[in-house]
């Protein structure tokens, strides 16, 4: 077997279907129920073979040796004062070894909802993100995209939130480090992994893909996983995105709502317009107006978002009163808007400030980013 003499060819576990870990048991002579343990293990979140207590010692050396349990290693967790945990994984894989990630994990009363990272930095440059600044080191696959699922689903088993809070995994969003659809062989392999009955059974209802607007990519993700789309917008001028998001010189604003009418939504779904007020930039008349403008009431929801600073960051955020005059107004003329209440902001883990700069702070060279 290949895999088993080079490292660099492990499978990781958390990226493997049933059938992929069936086939890969039925090599080592093992009766096929016990693919069903393994995936019963892992996704719970346990991905020790020594801890999965109802396989024979023979098989957890083999899974300890032959495959790759836990493609990364949690280097740090912090916790904000509203109970939002920040996670920095480092990856071990021969391709990104040493690399590190951030994951966000956002507790709710009735839903827990976990931030993923799908690049270490990103490939786009907007101005205004943390992320944007790292430059671009690589593509997740999918087992480390969804090892850090599970990751978290380790840490709620062994310091549970607590008791008034939901204690599971409900919702997952790709807006994380990185853009999710500059790396589609990473993003699909882990939705379809989330989706599967036998993977982590998620609801498409319940997972959300945020995108800058990659407009052949949001119509492959439509016709392959139609799960929750979110655009990062933040200005409805092409002059004015061009800047804030540099890939609408490649996607202009018309071409995104050709996209967008054609984007199949189910009955009460909608697509996300996010949109960070940043003042006096894209928060002024004119932009409220280009907005008003953009939008499709019937089908779209626009999420407006505090700017979360970083440090060196040139811009500065609306104030709060304002944000809400700004979402009043969109009310006002039949759009339904929300103010996003920013969490996690003093541990950096708020929309726009992931940026794995524990590697620097241990000596490490990283790059690395969100949507
Ligand atoms: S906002 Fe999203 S797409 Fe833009 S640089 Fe940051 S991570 Fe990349």
């Amino acid at each position: 077997m290949r895999f088993m003499r080079k490292q660099a060819c492990k499978p990781q576990l958390p990226g493997m279907t049933a059938t992929e870990l069936t086939a890969l048991l039925t090599q080592w002579g093992e009766p096929r129920f016990r693919a069903k343990q393994i995936l019963d293990w892992r996704n719970k979140g346990i991905l020790k073979p020594g801890l999965m207590s109802n396989l024979p010692i023979h098989l957890r050396n083999y899974l300890e040796k032959f495959v790759d349990c836990c493609p990364l290693r949690l280097v740090r967790r912090e916790t904000s004062r509203d109970g939002t945990r920040k996670y920095v994984f480092s990856l071990h894989s021969p391709r990104m070894s040493g690399k590190m990630i951030e994951s966000v994990m956002i507790p709710e009363n009735n839903r827990v909802t976990v931030c993923l990272s799908s690049q270490v930095g990103c490939v786009l440059d907007c101005p205004f993100c943390h992320t944007g600044t790292q430059g671009f080191t690589g593509n997740l696959n999918k087992g480390e995209i969804i090892a850090q699922v599970l990751g978290i689903m380790q840490d709620l088993n062994e310091d549970p939130l607590p008791p008034d809070l939901h204690q599971n995994v409900t919702h997952i969003v790709y807006m994380g480090m990185g853009e999710p659809l500059a790396n589609e062989s990473g993003v699909h392999g882990s939705l379809a992994l989330l989706l599967d009955p036998e993977g982590l059974n998620i609801s498409r209802r319940r997972i959300t893909v945020s995108t800058s607007g990659l407009i052949p990519q949001i119509e492959r993700l439509g016709a392959h996983y139609p799960v929750n789309l979110a655009i990062s917008l933040h200005a409805a001028d092409d002059k004015l995105r061009d800047v804030l998001v540099p890939i609408n010189r490649k996607y202009p604003l018309a071409d995104l709502r050709r996209c967008l009418d054609r984007f199949p939504l189910g009955h009460q779904r909608h697509i996300t317009l996010e949109y960070v007020l940043l003042d006096q930039v894209n928060d002024r008349e004119c932009d409220l107006e280009a907005l008003s403008r953009f939008v499709r009431p019937h089908r779209e929801r626009v999420n407006l978002i505090q700017f979360n600073p970083y440090p060196g960051s040139p811009y500065s955020g609306t104030p709060k009163e304002r944000m809400n005059e700004f979402a009043q107004r969109l009310i006002s003329k039949g759009i339904r808007a929300t103010v996003r209440r920013s969490r996690g902001q003093d541990i950096m883990a708020a929309c726009g400030q992931l940026k794995a700069d524990v590697a620097n702070k241990m000596g490490h060279r990283v790059s690395g980013e969100e949507n």
